[in-house]
């Protein structure tokens, strides 16, 4: 099954080229009130929902994909979980790049662990990207994304996957600099995450999944997730040993190599194997407002 975001917040179902509201679902979820969760009720209850809204799409009306605003899938996500260098390709043209390491030496994931991003720095691909530094290099860097779909502490890479409610695609966008990489890439505008989520049980099957960028028409990034130096389970269970996970938090599992500088006016697409494509427009800040 795949789930989006899309205009005003609506859910839906896609389809091939057309998107099934299913919003209705969404008043089935438990009403909170402050202190808010921080954790996605939506993503939580999936598994239960599903009969429902696969039924609620049967009967629903089909909206041209063309024709909507397509949001980040997941509205409430916790926390995003960001792998650096897990590509040995990409590790290689880090260190070889001063545009990328700036003079900071670049180690192995086993060594450097995870980052997080800001959850204010999520965007849909409709949104696009906007630089707000555009004097300083600004990065693509394409990502299988993981939806965490289960709360999860100290999980074991045997039940990772068991953990996951779905997968899409995800730009890491990044300022490059000296600062910390918490500060460089959780900007405004710079997490897309889109087109949609594939339920796990849908995108599984479909691991390893090859990932291409293109900028402007122009092949970038072009890879498999089977050359990632730490794996999906192995991710997972590496964060829950410092994190507590839960349901809608964001998994960005690396880049591999080819990343590169973008610039207002470029259009990025983004493709990762079964999941499909997202188009992404890079602005500038003064053109937004
Ligand atoms: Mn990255």
């Amino acid at each position: 099954m795949r789930l989006c975001r899309f205009n005003d917040d609506r859910l839906g179902v896609v389809i091939e080229d057309h998107v099934f509201d299913v919003s209705d679902i969404l008043d089935t979820l438990p009403q909170y009130r402050y202190p808010l969760p921080r954790f996605d009720p939506f993503i939580a209850r999936l598994d239960e929902l599903t009969p429902q809204i696969h039924a609620r799409a049967r009967n629903a009306k089909a909206l041209p994909l063309s024709n909507i605003q397509i949001l980040f899938p997941v509205a409430n996500s916790g926390k995003i979980i960001a792998a650096p260098v897990n590509y040995q390709k990409h590790l290689i043209e880090a260190r070889a790049d001063p545009g990328i390491h700036h003079a900071i030496q670049i180690a192995e994931i086993q060594k450097v662990g995870l980052f997080l991003k800001a959850t204010s720095s999520l965007v849909g691909p409709s949104h696009g990207v906007i630089l707000r530094h555009p004097e300083r290099r600004n990065d693509h860097e394409i990502e299988l994304a993981v939806v965490i779909g289960k709360k999860a502490d100290r999980a074991s890479e045997t039940e990772a996957l068991n953990l996951v409610a779905g997968y899409c695609i995800g730009l890491d966008m990044t300022m490059r600099g000296s600062e910390e990489r918490s500060l460089r890439k959780s900007l405004d505008t710079f997490t897309v995450l889109g087109p949609w989520m594939v339920t796990a049980d849908e995108f599984a099957k479909h691991l390893p999944a090859q990932l291409t960028l293109r900028v402007n028409g122009e092949v970038r990034q072009s890879a498999s997730t089977a050359d990632l130096i730490m794996s999906i389970p192995q991710l997972i269970a590496y964060a829950s040993k410092f994190y507590t996970l839960f349901p809608g938090d964001i998994l960005l599992t690396g880049t591999p190599e080819g990343v590169g500088p973008v610039h207002a006016g470029d259009v990025l697409i983004a493709s990762i194997g079964h999941i499909g494509s997202m188009t992404v427009e890079v602005r500038a800040e003064e053109n937004c407002k």
